[in-house]
């Protein structure tokens, strides 16, 4: 029975074992990520101190133009049958939008439930944290792959979802594997980088803005603000509020090799001048996010990339199409239709 290696819970990664698992139900399925837990960039943190109160670090809501809205609306509609998207209904201060009927949503339990459901639709799969991939050797018709700290295993197929530079970082038999042009449009894909601060309020405390988000232009250090609980419309009196803050794409690369602890500081002095008198936090978490968004992706938005058809080794990711849920289904529905034709 073939054994499918996927490396990467994030989005791409799990609706790529979800539709495996739907449609080619006898294939041993397996998902192995470095961090320890699901979400990759849509990863949704706890307060250490009160497990209700919860901020996205990286995604924030779900914006379905009307193009996206109809050619994956089978998705939409299961994520909202299932709860885990619901309208964003709260404000939105400065959004910029060019499609007109576009629709925003937000996921009440926080961004990684998304991964997470399909995840959950994947059942059986093998789902493995901190297995963190370091190189890839092809042995005759399968895949040996070896991970940090334990013993290397053998694949028929591999998937490779992290973001491009990591691909490229992969030691083994990738980088011989790759044709120059593959190379060379691998390395052409660039990335934003930006930090995130997920601040955590105690129940009492109140943050008094008339928005749920803002964009903010013209500051150096802050692009982004959400009053995290405001923004999926659940704020209640019990569960303390929290607020995440994304910095500018240029702060991000300014600071991008200094510690964070170094950084938060400096993002938390320019969120008291735009917001002054804002409660103590409770607690906060400081996130470099080294590979944010897509700025370039991968020419012409292949959805996938194959790098060896027999035994098959495939990328996929946002960085094969666009930074967003939409652009993750659509490389997720390309790698699966690589898989159903090769397995
Ligand atoms: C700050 C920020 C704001 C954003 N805002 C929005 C938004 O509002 N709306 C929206 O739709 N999108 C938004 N995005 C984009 C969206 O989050 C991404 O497009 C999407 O999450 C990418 O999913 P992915 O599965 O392709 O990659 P990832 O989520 O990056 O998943 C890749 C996974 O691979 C794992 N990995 C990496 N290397 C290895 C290795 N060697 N071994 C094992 N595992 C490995 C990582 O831990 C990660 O979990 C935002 C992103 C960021 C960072």
């Amino acid at each position: 029975m073939s054994r499918v290696l996927i490396v990467g819970a994030g989005l791409t990664g799990s609706l790529c074992a979800c539709l495996l698992r739907r449609e080619m139900p006898n294939k041993v399925i397996v998902v192995w990520d470095k961090s320890r837990g699901a979400g990759g960039r849509m990863s949704t943190s706890r307060s250490p101190s009160d497990a209700s109160c919860i901020v996205d670090l990286g995604a924030q809501y779900i914006t379905a133009t009307t193009y996206y809205a109809k050619m994956h609306q089978n998705f939409y509609e299961e994520l909202l049958a299932h709860g885990v998207l619901k309208p964003l209904v709260s404000s939105v201060e400065g959004e910029v939008m060019k499609d007109g009927g576009h629709k925003n949503y937000v996921s009440p339990t926080g961004v990684s439930a998304i991964v997470k459901h399909f995840l959950k639709q994947s059942a059986g799969a093998e789902v493995f944290f901190d297995h963190h991939v370091t190189h890839i050797y092809q042995k005759g018709a399968i895949w040996e792959v070896c991970r940090k700290g334990g013993a290397p295993e053998q694949f028929d197929a591999v998937v490779l979802t992290m973001p491009v530079p990591q691909i490229l970082q992969l030691q083994g038999d990738v980088g011989s594997l790759l044709e120059k042009s593959q190379r060379q449009q691998l390395e052409a894909v660039s990335y934003s980088s930006r930090y995130a601060l997920g601040l955590f309020y105690k129940a009492q405390a109140h943050i008094d803005v008339p928005w749920a988000a803002k964009y903010i232009s013209n500051n150096p250090c802050i692009r982004f603000i959400a009053i995290d609980d405001k923004k999926r419309n659940l704020e209640s009196p019990e569960c303390g509020t929290s607020m995440v803050v994304h910095t500018s794409v240029p702060f991000g690369i300014k600071h991008l090799e200094e510690a964070k602890e170094q950084v938060e500081p400096l993002i938390l002095e320019e969120l008291n001048k735009l917001l002054p008198g804002l409660p103590q936090p409770d607690s906060i978490k400081c996130q470099k996010w080294r590979y944010s968004q897509v700025r370039s992706s991968v020419a012409d938005c292949p959805g996938q990339m194959t790098l060896l058809s027999q035994p098959l080794l495939v990328c996929g990711g946002d960085g094969f199409t666009h930074s967003n849920f939409d652009g993750c289904i659509e490389s997720a529905l390309k790698v699966f239709d690589v898989l159903k034709h090769s397995l």
